[in-house]
């Protein structure tokens, strides 16, 4: 999970990262009272999940509280590389910024271990000095039992070039940063930039933090930190229930078992749905290897209250849950969802393949429903289910 800025300044604050105040609004006029608050003047930020806020025009100066107004008005709402401006912080404006630097610390997958990432040329353009003269970024390997210390913070600072007379404060800043990292279980904290102001402190003006989803049963305090209002709800009501789900853009409803399968699920139906009338898989949904009744039938609900579904491709192939428990479930899973009130009225086209296929066929065949349709070949049954998808738009 990705935070929002004003979230990330929070969590530094929590772990004594120097930030400075700012508060999150959605609407323009309560931009006024903050920056009264604040001595008259603010920057007003643009709060999105994405990067150079400030080259779209989202982070502007104030320099009165009729100013904040009048920026906030401006940048809500505003769209920046596809995301709508809903919220703005009102900060504290730093006082004159000297320099700008970059630091963070990040999960290297392809290392196993951490990494710091730290730059004296930090700012908006540091993707531009990255590409350009990577040597002026300095990556330093972290151990992840050792973590950052003040000796590490040091190494670091020595590596990145930092001046001497900031080196005390980005060490501070750089353990601080490091003990944010670890406590919230993240994957990434970026600070950019990390500004050398006037007085000589060291002040993280912007943060980015991607927390990992995998620690979120030990992090209670995530919840509040998910950005309900752009979940969607399909997406949102499978979470609930465990599902490993996406909202796609099509018509064909999707379940399968394994991510794989269902991936190539997908292709194989947008191919098919080229020659039906256009139609596209409308989600991805794994219901990984060991699917019960229950979960088959949680997966339908979810797909079948979807309302741009017009079909349905069940596309299992039997492993460790063989098919014939597979076809169970689905009989058992359309019974559950009647008993339950929900009625089914959407076709559903199952293909059954692997461990007892012939058994599992052979279930669906018995029970006879009548929106049920077996195909035995994964293309055919994608053709089957497209078209119907098709027929029903
Ligand atoms: P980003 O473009 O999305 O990374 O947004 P940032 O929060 O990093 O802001 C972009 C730039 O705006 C920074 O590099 C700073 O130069 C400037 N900026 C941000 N906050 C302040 C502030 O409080 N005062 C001043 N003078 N400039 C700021
Ligand atoms: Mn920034």
């Amino acid at each position: 999970m990705d935070l929002f800025e004003y979230q990330a300044r929070d969590l530094f604050a929590k772990h004594d990262v120097p930030v400075l105040a700012g508060e999150v609004i959605d609407t323009p006029e309560a931009a006024r009272e903050i920056t009264e608050r604040l001595g008259g003047k603010s920057v007003v930020k643009a709060q999105v999940k994405v990067g150079g806020r400030g080259k779209a025009g989202g982070v502007k100066l104030a320099a009165s509280a009729d100013e904040a107004v009048a920026r906030a008005t401006d940048i809500l709402g505003m769209d920046i590389k596809g995301h709508t401006v809903h919220k703005v912080m009102i900060a504290e404006t730093a006082p004159e910024i000297l320099e700008e630097y970059y630091v963070s610390f990040l999960l290297d997958r392809a290392n196993r271990t951490f990494l710091s990432i730290a730059s004296v040329e930090g700012g908006m353009e540091i993707e531009e000095v990255a590409a350009t003269r990577p040597e002026a970024v300095a990556k330093t390997a972290i151990d992840p039992i050792d973590g950052v210390d003040e000796a590490k913070a040091r190494e670091i600072v020595e590596a990145a070039q930092f001046p001497a007379e900031v080196a005390d404060k980005v060490v501070n800043v750089l353990v601080k940063l490091w003990d944010t990292f670890i406590k919230s279980d993240a994957l990434l904290v970026e600070v950019n930039p990390l500004a050398k102001v006037a007085s000589g402190e060291v002040i993280a003006l912007d943060g980015k933090v991607s927390l990992d989803d995998n620690a979120e049963f030990r992090h209670p305090e995530y919840e509040e930190l998910h950005d309900k209002a752009a979940a969607n709800p399909l997406e949102a009501a499978a979470k609930e229930k465990n599902l490993n789900y996406v909202k796609l853009d099509g018509e064909v409803g999707i379940i399968g078992n394994g991510a794989g399968l269902v991936m190539s699920t997908l292709d194989v139906v947008a191919y098919a749905g080229e020659k039906h009338g256009n139609v596209k898989p409308a989600n991805f949904l794994d219901i990984g290897g060991g699917a019960s009744a229950q979960v088959m039938a949680n997966g339908l609900e979810i797909i079948l209250g979807d309302p741009d579904v017009k079909s349905v491709f069940v596309n299992v192939f039997g492993g460790i849950t063989a098919c014939d428990e597979v076809a169970n479930g689905i009989v058992q899973a359309l019974k559950l969802l009647e008993d339950r009130g929900e009625k089914v009225e959407k076709p559903l086209v199952v293909r059954l393949d692997g461990n007892n296929a012939e058994l599992g066929r052979q279930i669906l065949t018995d029970a006879n429903h009548p929106l049920v349709q077996r195909v035995d070949t994964m293309d055919g049954a994608a053709d089957k289910a497209a078209e119907l998808a098709h027929a029903a738009k």
